[in-house]
């Protein structure tokens, strides 16, 4: 479908937003409007076409990005899902290096929310321009201007509102219509969206919309000259120069153009694809896309199928991709094949022979390719680089129910981690016991899910637990002399480092600080290893070292009997003396949570918060809505069971949101806790 279109009309979008937000609400009526699915599925009855998977409807959230693609009046546009939940930013992260642009959508209610803030960076940091979409505006509380100003406030971006809402009369009894900002017109829905009448201004809306336009205006003549020349001169620009040059400022990442509806009542999404249509770039105004050129997909995602096997989701940057043609798998250089290509679509994929650069598409047959990986032409093997996978910090000990589940769960969790590479499987040397990590608790639940409905595999799980670290608070220095003869060649290495505290989140960094070849060079990466290996066994607890800066300072080595073996372990017992000199600290994985509960219950949500260890950073009441922002860094070890205690101390009205921060130092009594672990 989109290799016969113009490239031009291509958009690949995702929608982003806060859980809650409405996100699959919206994806499912442009799903609707589009022609894509018949009837509307309400999503808290869990049957909405996004939220495809049966736990994904069980638990009323979309975890996997599905893609669909859909045409709107001459255009061509693939929505790629992104999940909402925090625990799986690293999908967010790989849905948005694949995406050309996205519509962010916001509680009209609510404003900006934290986990926003954090998709909105993530965006951000991959250049991916944004429409807004303020959805929900039915609902009481909802306010456009808090809305336009908590964007500019919290996202600092300048917004930009093409439309605004209108009911008749201002009050909540009418039914709320859209404004269009640019033609001065009410822009009237009905039959689900369908059908669209555009009406001039009632007359008590005349003024708010002069002064958005205004706003617009004004933002428009930063981006265009012709918008400019018409400020100066005082002259009304036509709603296409402004839109012209407000899709600069949107490619420019300037600007975010704010658009607003209530998806539930079906209002504001035609002229929210309208948005998408005008204001987000094509594959080509992003990078180029040369169908001529060798091929390379980039792997963004694959997902498990009952009838297909894996599937594997592509994003082609460059050349053709042809069904049946061989492939080389980047950087791992293993040869494969592409079975049948898909364009993605909701009931049914359609299935096509072959696709060029900017499409988003699905393909079997690549069963021994992994997310992150490169697809690329034999003759050019070129690796598209890959996405940042965080290290995971909760982890949870799996049992098998029966004889038969312990046979099947090590080839269903290996292809569940191929498919998810946050998450890591590994049978404990110790206990034997298989033991699975991730991003956090709901994550790792909601494989558990998957290992039972798509593998029949029943386990049980244990407490879940964080991912501590060790690291040191001072500097110290140490000295290994290894020496053993036993006949025939012996080992001699000697070893001298010292250790001193790094910065947050660097791991360890190693420096070779010797001078006259005391250790010759060919010996360095065996004593790097030895050190590394070390550092991730742990010193004191077990759990790895983390933040040290390792520094080699002398050493010895003798002519016939060194080895890079016998510096290994040299520099493995140096690593370890300096470490125990200089004194454990541990290290434990914290979140930064934003918790929405009712004013009245402030004081028991923070007395909550001070069992659990939090540093509140601020209480927000927010105004005229009786209710309470709080923010607080709390560790992760605390809060395994905080939501339904919040829902309890505020019968059910109080939300929280967690974001991984990385590490801080524990407190004592966690580290004496894990010493007499050890
Ligand atoms: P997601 O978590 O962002 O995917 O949000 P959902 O689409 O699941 O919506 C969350 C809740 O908000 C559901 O109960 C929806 O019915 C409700 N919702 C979605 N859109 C609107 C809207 O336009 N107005 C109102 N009042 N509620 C909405």
């Amino acid at each position: 479908m989109p290799r016969e279109r113009e490239i031009t009309r291509n958009r690949n979008i995702g929608i982003m937003a806060h859980v809650d937000a409405g996100k699959t609400t919206c994806a499912e009526r442009i799903l609707f409007l589009a022609g894509r699915i018949r009837s509307k599925g309400e999503v808290h009855h869990g049957n909405a076409a996004f939220d495809f998977h049966p736990i994904e409807q069980k638990k009323g959230i979309t975890i996997k990005a599905a893609a669909t693609t859909i045409t709107w009046k001459q255009h061509v546009f693939t929505l790629v899902d992104t999940p909402g939940h925090v625990d799986f930013t690293i999908e967010v992260e790989r849905s948005l290096r694949v995406l050309d642009g996205a519509i962010f959508v916001l509680d009209g209610a609510s404003g900006v929310e934290c986990q926003s803030e954090t998709v909105f960076r993530q965006a951000a940091h991959h250049e991916v321009p944004c429409i807004a979409f303020v959805n929900k505006m039915d609902k009481p509380g909802a306010d456009f201007d808090a809305c336009l100003h908590d964007i500019e406030e919290k996202l600092a971006i300048r917004a930009v509102p093409v439309q605004m809402p209108y009911t008749v009369g201002g009050t909540l009894d009418g039914r709320l219509t859209v404004v269009d900002v640019l033609t001065r017109e009410l822009v009237v829905e009905s039959d689900g969206g369908r059908k669209v009448e555009r009406r001039p201004l009632p007359e008590d809306a005349k003024e708010a919309v002069e002064r958005m336009r205004l706003r617009v205006f004004t933002a428009a003549a930063d981006f265009d000259e012709t918008v400019m020349n018409a400020f100066c001169d005082r002259q009304d620009p036509s709603a296409d120069e402004l839109a012209t040059a407000l899709r600069k400022g949107v490619l420019a990442r300037k600007i975010l153009v704010v658009t607003c509806g209530a998806a539930l009542d079906d209002i504001g999404i035609g002229p929210l694809l309208d948005a998408v249509a005008t204001y987000l770039p094509s594959p080509e105004e992003r990078r180029p896309c040369d169908e001529k050129a060798p091929l390379a997909a980039l792997v963004f995602k694959s997902t498990h199928d009952r009838m297909a096997g894996l599937v594997t989701w592509l994003r082609v940057y460059s050349g053709t991709l042809h069904s049946g043609d061989p492939v080389i798998v980047m950087p791992r250089r293993v040869r494969e094949r592409v079975g049948r290509i898909f364009i993605p679509d909701v009931d049914g994929r359609l299935a096509v022979e072959s696709v060029g650069a900017g499409s988003i598409v699905c393909a079997t047959g690549l069963d021994g390719v992994r997310t992150g990986e490169t697809i690329a032409d034999p003759k050019a093997p070129l690796s598209l680089d890959a996405i940042r996978i965080p290290d995971p910090v909760v982890s949870v000990v799996i049992e098998p129910k029966t004889a038969q589940d312990r046979d099947r769960l090590g080839p269903a969790l290996a292809k569940i981690v191929a498919c998810d590479p946050s998450l890591r499987a590994r049978v404990d040397e110790e206990s034997g016991q298989t033991v699975l990590s991730g991003m956090g608790k709901l994550h790792l639940d909601i494989q558990v899910d998957l290992l039972a409905t798509d593998y029949g595999v029943a386990v049980t799980t244990g407490k879940p637990a964080v991912a501590y670290r060790e690291t040191i608070g001072r500097e110290a220095i140490a000295t290994y002399r290894h020496k053993k003869q036993s006949g025939g060649v012996g080992q001699f290495a000697v070893v001298t480092l010292s250790v001193k505290p790094g910065e947050r989140g660097s791991g360890v960094t190693f420096v070779d600080a010797t001078k006259g070849g005391v250790v010759p060079k060919d010996f360095v990466p065996g004593a790097l290893r030895g050190i590394l290996d070390a550092a991730e066994r742990g010193v004191f607890t077990g759990h790895p070292v983390v933040d040290v800066v390792v520094e080699l300072t002398d050493g010895e080595a003798h002519v016939k009997d060194s080895s890079a073996i016998a510096f290994e372990i040299a520099a493995s017992y140096a690593f370890r003396e300096a470490v125990r000199s200089a004194g454990l600290v541990v290290l434990e994985p914290v979140a930064f949570v934003e918790i929405v509960a009712p004013e009245a219950h402030t004081g028991d949500v923070l007395g909550e918060l001070a069992s659990r260890r939090a540093q509140v950073r601020d209480v927000a009441p927010r105004e005229g809505r009786g209710l309470v922002t709080i923010r607080a860094k709390v560790p992760i070890a605390t809060t395994f069971d905080f939501v339904p205690r919040l829902r309890a101390i505020t019968h059910g009205r109080g939300e929280a949101s967690t974001q991984p921060q990385g590490y801080d130092v524990a407190p004592n009594d966690v580290a004496r806790a894990l010493l007499e672990k050890a």
